[in-house]
């Protein structure tokens, strides 16, 4: 009986599978001759066995839809063309499907940073190519198949158990990324493929730092700016030929800010860089899931004897820690400030919020001295027209993007993209450093500052602001403020000139800072920015994908010296100008 059923259900779907595979080749025909150019890298029998399970997993999804009662199938048929929709915006946009990583950040990110990503993806292209898989799914709505609910489960497992372990088999074998295959099995392999990661994540405590308390409370309070989506070339403290940074620059110039020059970020996305920089591990990927298990920087200043404070208004790598609220996996924090805490405290941030933080900080300052401060601010997440204010008084440059508007590549849509993003470079960065250097008082202060990736800016005509491997992606500002009193400005003027700073560096200089002691250092982490020399200027690595290193990630490196065009930024009017 159990036969009987199968052969015209298993036939159907073979058939259907097939007939989607032939028309997706024709449509995307580019897309599939690159992947033949893959086989020489993977290996004929790998590549070929890949594809097999691949086109195995779709004929098993459909033949799962076959099962269900005629009425339910549309409803799942609706539901596969909203995930193709999104999967083949996706493929346009960075030329692959969703992988675990992505899954893992759009399941990470605040929504209105996901919200920003979304609309800057959509393209009416995306029908065109859904429609094949769109009418073959419909078709299946329409073929009769008459069985018991209890006939439906039993044939059902075998499929349903062929998905599980093909999946796991691709997950330990074979990553998403150089397979990009069929849109709706990808989501499947995506969506196990994070299951199975987080099931191997670590789930145990930090590990302990020496048992030393300081004794009194530091006169110092150290403050560590984690921006949004900063490009360090595009500000003027580093060359930029518009004055995006005009009071930076003026603080410079009255010996108040030490420029470190373009930092390499550790990571193209926020959840990678603040991993690295949060625990201060230096190696890619983190297999060892050290970014779990070392100490944070909180465990070291509250031994140092400062008071912790955590303010993040972006939904950051840390929050969702603390969210997650598993044993350990923040400790020694103080007080943490989320967009929720403000509203509780009445604390007004307004529309962009980092100059109501920037107010927040200098109370704090003024209030007493010993808080180490670590911000994950708001910055220039796209779309950058919301970071501003609506106002002739902050429109520096014209014309500027509309609120929502997607990102485009041809010379007037580039304009306004650099424009408005340096508009935002303008206030969210240059006026949040007025606010919050001119409001504060007391003077013993150090702020070390650096953003957790840049931009793309679309120079090579990229729609997507960041995440993927691209070497501009990892242009980051770096540099000191410090107040007239600060206790420890010797180690500042005497770092040494010339020196190539990555985000790696920033770990043991914040301890240096806090006056950690080496015999309480657990870890070796890379060197600080005060030990740093001209000779220790060689690669400086970076990572973008999988943070663990399972299925698609890549580890990248900018030389010395970087290589033309890296670290520099132009207008969109200079396209055309002769570089100098
Ligand atoms: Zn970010």
């Amino acid at each position: 009986m159990l036969i009987k059923h199968r052969v015209p259900i298993t036939l159907a779907a073979l058939l259907a599978a097939a007939l989607a595979v032939l028309i997706d080749l024709i449509f995307r025909f580019s897309s599939y001759r690159d992947l033949l150019h893959l086989l020489s890298g993977v290996g004929a029998l790998k590549f070929s066995g890949t594809l097999t399970l691949v086109f195995l997993q779709l004929v098993a999804l459909l033949y799962l839809l076959l099962l269900l009662p005629r009425l339910l199938r549309p409803v799942i048929v609706l539901l596969s063309v909203f995930v193709m929709i999104v999967q083949f915006s996706y493929w346009l946009t960075l030329n692959q499907f969703i992988t675990s990583s992505d899954l893992f950040l759009i399941l990470n990110v605040s929504a209105d940073n996901l919200e920003g990503a979304i609309s800057s993806f959509f393209k009416p292209l995306i029908l065109w190519y859904t429609l094949p898989y769109t009418i073959i799914l419909f078709a299946l709505i329409f073929i009769p198949v008459r069985s018991t609910f209890r006939k439906s489960l039993a044939l059902s497992l075998l499929p349903a158990l062929y998905l599980l372990v093909s999946n796991y088999a691709l997950f330990l074998y074979a990553a998403e990324g150089n397979f990009h295959l069929n849109p709706l099995t990808s989501l499947l392999r995506t969506a196990l493929h994070y299951e199975f990661e987080t099931l191997r994540e670590y789930r145990g405590p930090r590990e302990a730092l020496p048992g030393l308390n300081a004794s009194q409370r530091p006169l110092n309070s150290i403050i560590y700016i984690i921006d949004e989506s900063i490009r360090g070339s595009n500000l003027s403290l580093n060359g930029y030929p518009r004055a995006t940074t005009p009071f930076l620059q003026s603080i410079e110039t009255r010996g108040h800010l030490k420029n470190l020059g373009i930092c390499v970020a550790a990571g193209t996305s926020s959840y990678l860089s603040n991993a690295y920089l949060v625990t201060g591990h230096n190696e890619f990927p983190d297999s060892a899931f050290r970014t779990f298990k070392n100490p944070t920087l909180f465990d070291y200043a509250k031994k140092m004897g400062y008071e912790t404070i955590y303010i993040d208004v972006d939904s950051g790598y840390l929050s969702k820690l603390l969210e997650m609220s598993r044993e350990g996996h923040v400790r020694s924090l103080d007080r943490w400030m989320n967009d929720q805490s403000f509203r509780d405290r009445q604390i007004d941030l307004e529309i962009t919020k980092d100059l109501g933080i920037a107010r927040y900080l200098s109370s704090l300052l003024n209030e007493r001295g010993g808080y180490f401060i670590l911000v994950n601010k708001k910055g220039l997440h796209f779309h950058y027209r919301n970071t501003y204010p609506d106002d002739p008084a902050f429109t520096f440059w014209k014309p500027v993007m509309e609120p929502s508007e997607p990102i485009s590549t041809d010379p007037a849509g580039r304009e306004k993209l650099v424009n408005t993003y340096d508009n935002g470079i303008r206030f969210q960065v240059d006026e949040f450093f007025r606010e919050l250097v001119s409001k504060t008082t007391h003077q013993n202060y150090v702020i070390l500052y650096t953003s957790d990736h840049g931009q793309t800016l679309a120079e090579q005509g990229q729609v997507y602001t960041h995440l993927k491997s691209d070497k501009v992606i990892v242009d980051v500002p770096a540099f000191f403020i410090f107040g007239q009193q600060y206790d420890q400005k010797a180690s500042l003027t005497g770092i040494c000139p010339g020196i190539r700073v990555s985000h790696l560096n920033n770990f043991a200089t914040l301890l240096d800072l806090m006056d950690v002691p080496m015999s309480l250092r657990v870890r070796s982490y890379d060197k600080s920015i005060f030990s740093l020399t001209a000779e220790d200027n060689r690669e400086r690595y970076y990572i973008s994908g999988s943070l663990h290193g399972s299925g698609d990630y890549s580890v990248k490196a900018v030389p010395t010296p970087a290589g033309e065009g890296w670290g520099i930024s132009r207008p969109a009017w200079m396209d055309g100008v002769k570089k100098l």
